[in-house]
Formats: structure tokens, sequence, C-alpha cells
């Protein structure tokens, strides 16, 4: 099997005790069968705690007990790991073990990354300056694969290449670079369902100098400010039903609240802010921030789904850290810095990508709202 592993993969250390937002608290630490095993053997008083906190679900699976705080029973006052004091790093079950490391296999190629719902994951991909980088590694395992649709497996991992370059594509703007993407993605799909050649549009795409002019023709200087509000407060609202993060759900009352109230909702103010992200928010973190989300979700999305939804997942997050992070600053007059938006997203990353059926939901009310066509995308980036 192929592996193909973001360089922050191997590089990555907690930082422990000094982490703003430990990932030891607030959702459900599923324990594998060997650790579990390990627990139950083990003697003495802390043998004694550990089985004590270890519940079963009802789907069978084994996982700790959250105190009512939400904080895992064996976090220390020092926001430290009591297990691993007590009984060593490798007593620690898998979970705790590989966590912010995570990987997925898509026809014969294994993706491995650090997830960004971890706070230090965030600030290493999101801070780098230069171009995200990756191994290449490969093993002897033969993938045998009777269901795996190679053709379709083919036709992904072109477009993946392909939207990763555009992505990474550093003569033009973000939103630039998110238009190409955006018309290159619904052509390529319509191409698919049609069953129609898809060879020159990817030959368009991945020529610099041909597709510039077709973002040129599109993107105009004007923002769509109506959209964005439209996009946040039906995006909010989803999330809301599902929110289980007291910071987060906070910001997206706060965020309501604002949008209902506030006085100076002119369309003026808001150009401004968005202005104001683009001096803020350089272009290289935007950049990390969608090449991470391509290369954690594009080709896993893809397996049950199609191109144009892998695409729109990115949009969807995308977006969302920068309206709200817009929406932050207008409320608060002041420009988040850095932290701030490594823990917002790490926050929304945690709600968003690790619970099962958000995006869905999320998905189903952008496509009943009409916000999953190109033409409100545009305008949503831009
Ligand atoms: S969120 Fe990341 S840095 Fe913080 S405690 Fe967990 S693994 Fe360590």
């Amino acid at each position: 099997m192929k592996k193909l592993i973001m360089d922050e993969f191997a590089e990555f250390e907690c930082i422990g005790g000094k982490c703003p937002d430990t990932c030891c608290a607030g959702w459900k630490v599923t324990i594998d069968p060997d650790s579990n095993k390990r627990y139950q053997d083990l003697e003495g008083t802390f043998g004694d705690e550990l089985r004590k906190s270890i519940k079963t679900d009802d789907k069978g699976n084994i996982y700790f007990e959250m105190q009512k705080d939400g904080r895992c029973p064996f976090l220390d006052e020092e926001n430290l790991c009591r297990v691993y004091k007590n009984i060593g790093p490798e007593a620690m079950c898998n979970t705790c073990q590989n966590y912010p490391r995570v990987a997925y296999q898509a026809g014969d190629i294994l993706f491995a990354t650090i997830s960004i719902s971890c706070p230090e994951a965030g600030r290493m991909i999101l801070g780098r300056e230069d171009k995200q980088q990756y191994a290449f590694d490969e093993d002897k395992v033969k993938i045998v694969s009777d269901t795996e649709d190679w053709d379709k497996f083919n036709e992904a991992i072109r477009a993946y290449t392909t939207i990763h370059d555009i992505l990474q594509e550093r003569d033009f703007f973000v939103r630039e670079r998110l238009t190409a993407m955006i018309i290159y993605a619904y052509q390529m799909q319509e191409l698919i369902d049609n069953k129609e050649p898809t060879a020159p549009l990817v030959q368009l795409f991945s020529d610099v100098d041909q597709y510039a002019p077709v973002i040129a023709q599109i993107l105009t200087g004007k923002r769509a400010i109506a959209e964005k509000i439209r996009f946040v407060r039906i995006y909010v609202n989803a999330l809301l039903k599902t929110a289980r993060i007291p910071a987060l759900v906070n910001e997206f009352y706060q965020v309501l609240d604002y949008l209902s109230n506030a006085s100076d909702n002119t369309d003026e103010l808001w150009q401004n802010a968005f202005l104001t992200f683009d001096e803020n928010v350089s272009e290289t973190e935007q950049e990390q921030l969608l090449v991470y989300f391509l290369f954690r979700h594009f080709m896993e999305k893809y397996k049950g789904r199609s191109i144009w939804e892998g695409v729109l997942f990115i949009l969807m997050f995308y977006s969302a850290y920068r309206c709200l992070t817009v929406f932050h600053y207008m409320s608060e007059r002041k420009f988040p810095e850095f932290e701030w938006r490594i823990l917002m997203i790490a926050r929304m990353s945690r709600q968003f990508e690790h619970a099962d059926g958000v995006w869905e939901a999320v998905y189903d009310n952008m496509r009943e709202n009409g916000m999953a066509q190109p033409g409100f995308l545009l305008n949503l980036i831009n």
C-alpha cells in the first residue's frame, strides 16, 4: 500500500499542560480491546479507579466516562494524564496514544495527517510559511478490493491533484484559487455524470495561463455580503442543533445575536470588515487550511459521494472560519489574533469533523436552501 503522509504527522508533539484546550475533555474517549484488557487486569487502587470509569454504550463501544464538567477523570489539575504518569505512555489506549494523528484509506493509498481539532496541530499546519509537503512511503501490503471502482478512484485522484495544485498556486489570491476550484469541480462533476470525456477540462485547469482568464471573467471586486450573512445564519443554526462544545455554542449565539440586533449592520461596514480579514489573515494561513481540508477529507468523502460534495465540504468549513472571524471582529471591535483563530478552528473541527452526521445535516441544509450551487458559492468566497 502507498502512504501519503503530511510532514506534521511525524513532527507532532503534544504540549500537554500548556495546551489552551485539552483534548481530554468534552468528548468520548473510546478504549480499544487490548487496552481494555490491560485496564481490567491492572491490580491496585489505580486499576480499581480505571475500571470505575470504563463504560459500554448501546453499540458495544467501550469508553471512559467523562466527569460532569466534561473532563476526563484521569486528567490532573495541571492537565496532565494520570494514566501516562502512573502506568506509562504505552499503557494509554490507542485513541489517546494516536490523537491527533488520523489516517484513512482510499483506493490503494493511505492518507495520514494530524487533525486541527488539536490547537497545537492547527498552529503547526496553519503557521507554516512554505507550501505543505508530504512524505511518500510504500509497504508490501497488496490492496485487493472487489468493491473499489478503480476508474472512479483514478478520476478522483486526478481531481485531487488538480485542486491541490490550484490551491497552492501562489500567483493568485486565495479567492481566485477558490473560484478556479469551484468552476473546475462543478464542471468535472457534470462531465462525469453525463459520461463525457474529462481530459480537456483537466488539461485546461492544469495550466495556469489557460485558466487565469476564466477566473478574471467571473470574479468581481465587490463582495456579496448578503450571501455571507445568509450562509452564517443557516450554518450556525444547523450546527446549533448538534453543538456540544460550550465555547462554540456561545460564539454561535453571540453571532446570531449580533446579526439580529446590531445597529451598524451596513453594507459598507461589512465590506470593510472583510477587507480587515484580508489584511490580518495571511493568504498562506488560508491556503494551509484549505490544503489541509482537501487532504483530510476529499478522497474520503469521494468514496461514497462525489467530487462536488468533496469540494463543498472544504468550502463550508473555510467559509464558516472566515465569516465567524469577521463577525467576531464586528461584535468585539478587535480583530481576533492567531491564537483565537486556532482555538476556534479546533472547536469547529471537534464539532464538525469528529462527530457523526454533522456534515450531512449541514449539507442537507445547504442543499435545501440553494447554497450548494456554484453561483451561491462564488459569492460566498468573494
Ligand atoms: S489537544 Fe493536542 S496539544 Fe492539546 S492535549 Fe490534546 S494532543 Fe496535546
